[in-house]
């Protein structure tokens, strides 16, 4: 049953909108580009925040919280960054509001002005590294590394639910160092931490790369990133990290005194991943009846649907059921019973399909007679009885989630290769990106000017130069200039 969804290859954009409001995740609100997550849209994000949280406790970070307003002085004191983030800044100028004199409700108190205005973070270098100023004398207390769980505005003029919002939940990793190598090593290492949360926990597999000049975060030396690909052959930027020089410690004078006896400035390094990961999971996995979630983000992976006539066949069924549950949450599978009266199985089927719950079990009076269930897998949509006595069930189940968690992976990997292309000519780079899309990985000749003429006459930009490139002699597509190595465009969100 697909509830109404749109088709997938009818109307991919329109797909999407409508299954993130039918599967309960997320809805506008009435703040334009600001949207409502929904309890079980929320619930994945905890599952994303709680692995993510716990690779970078297991990397040695630590959590702190800083302030949602920053003065608008300091955004100013690094200037490629106010220059990139000007454009998209929600400012506070008062604080207070009072009764209009014509009765005609609140307006803003023009006598409550901040003295000086306040800029609701976009990211929050500035704060932090005015923080970090006091926080760090000497080489012994580097290095610092400090995330934080927030929200942050930019002002986004097109939005998409999940994917580009005004406002955005993210975490965002702040580190100082005492050398440049190891600002350098903290920045990959962090960019790996994110390809394998999406690899791993997402099954999306990621391209690691460099941003050009062009598309590198506005304050940044180097910004290193993953790139995935969506279903409709689009990519998407998942992940950022940023080796930060010593930009942000110049701008707010942070300076240690080395081990050798001498001041030198603070390396840094940020990176973030935001609730843009959950558009990047619905749209690489899910199909034309909903949500195709991995078992490891699954708030439910299992589901058990009795069918049965009458209190006594539930009631049998029912006994069944929580002997199931049991043996399974003992071994760490999140299962739930739904035993509503208020739901016919077959709206049940629908609604754990449109939800992208992994497993569903079915029992029914004949099942029970026979010692079997039967098992619905979501990823193939395929059905099969299992008998129960062939294998404890709690040693069956986690074994098949993890079956279905490396098919999904493998489906994504599969269609990413497929929608790969090397390119040799600018002929040949249009029509691929016209009639086929996907990554084309081309020669270009590094330089910014032919980077945005190609944006302009095709739309696609270039998402990274991949980290694994191979040195090949070439010439770029657009100029036929020389290049020695290869990087991947692609139309992307
Ligand atoms: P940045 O600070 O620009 O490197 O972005 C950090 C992370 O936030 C990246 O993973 C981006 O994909 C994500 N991000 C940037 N802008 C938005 C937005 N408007 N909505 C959701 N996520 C975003």
């Amino acid at each position: 049953m697909s509830k109404g969804l749109p088709k997938r290859s009818e109307d991919y954009s329109l797909w999407y909108n409508e299954l993130v409001k039918k599967a309960d995740l997320a809805e506008n609100s009435a703040v334009r580009g600001c949207m409502v997550i929904k309890p079980y849209g929320y619930s994945i994000w905890e599952k994303m925040q709680a692995e993510l949280d716990r690779m970078f406790k297991e990397t040695g970070h630590t959590n702190a919280y800083f302030p949602l307003f920053i003065p608008k002085s300091y955004l100013s004191k690094e200037a490629s960054h106010v220059e990139g983030f000007a454009k998209e800044c929600a400012v506070v100028t008062h604080y207070r509001l009072k009764n209009a004199e014509d009765g005609s409700g609140v307006i803003v108190d023009p006598e409550a002005k901040l003295e000086e205005e306040l800029i609701v973070r976009p990211t929050s270098e500035t704060v932090i590294w005015s923080t970090y100023k006091n926080w760090i004398q000497s080489y012994r207390d580097l290095p610092l590394l400090v995330n934080q769980w927030a929200n942050v505005v930019r002002w986004e003029m097109r939005t998409r639910l999940f994917l580009r919002t005004a406002e955005f939940l993210w975490q965002e990793g702040h580190t100082a160092h005492a050398s440049k190598e190891e600002a350098m090593a903290e920045t990959v290492q962090m960019m790996n931490v994110y390809a394998q949360f999406a690899e791993e926990f997402m099954a999306v597999p990621v391209v690691k790369g460099r941003k050009t000049e062009n598309e590198r975060f506005a304050g940044a030396d180097e910004t290193l990133c993953i790139e995935a690909m969506m279903q409709d052959g689009k990519a998407l930027q998942a992940g950022t990290s940023h080796f930060l020089g010593q930009n942000f410690a110049k701008a707010f004078d942070v300076k240690f005194a080395t081990k050798e006896g001498g001041l030198d400035h603070v390396w840094g390094t940020s990176w973030g991943v935001s609730t843009r990961l959950m558009g990047a999971l619905i749209m690489a996995h899910s199909d034309d009846n909903g949500l195709v979630l991995p078992p490891k983000l699954a708030p439910i992976q299992v589901v058990i649907v009795p069918i049965y006539k009458g209190e006594e066949q539930l009631n049998a069924i029912s006994e069944k059921a929580y002997e199931m549950m049991t043996a399974l949450r003992k071994v760490g599978v999140s299962v739930k019973f739904d035993d509503r009266d208020t739901h016919k199985p077959g709206w049940k089927f629908a609604e754990y399909e449109l939800k992208g719950v992994p497993l569903r079990i079915a029992i029914g009076p004949r099942d029970l007679e026979n010692g079997t269930i039967e098992l619905a897998r979501r990823d193939n949509l395929t059905k099969s009885s299992f008998d129960l006595s062939s294998e404890p069930i709690e040693v069956m189940i986690p074994r098949l989630l993890d079956e279905i968690q490396q098919g999904i992976y493998e489906k994504a990997l599969n269609f990413r290769t497929e929608k790969t292309t090397e390119v040799n000519s600018w002929e040949e780079f249009q029509d691929v990106l016209e009639n086929k899309g996907g990554f084309v990985s081309a020669h270009w000749d590094g330089t910014s000017e032919t980077e945005d003429k190609i944006k302009e006459l095709t739309k696609a930009t270039i998402r990274c130069i991949p980290l694994d490139q191979k040195e090949e002699d070439g010439t770029c597509i657009l100029t036929g200039k020389p290049s020695t190595g290869r990087v991947y465009f692609a139309k992307a969100y």
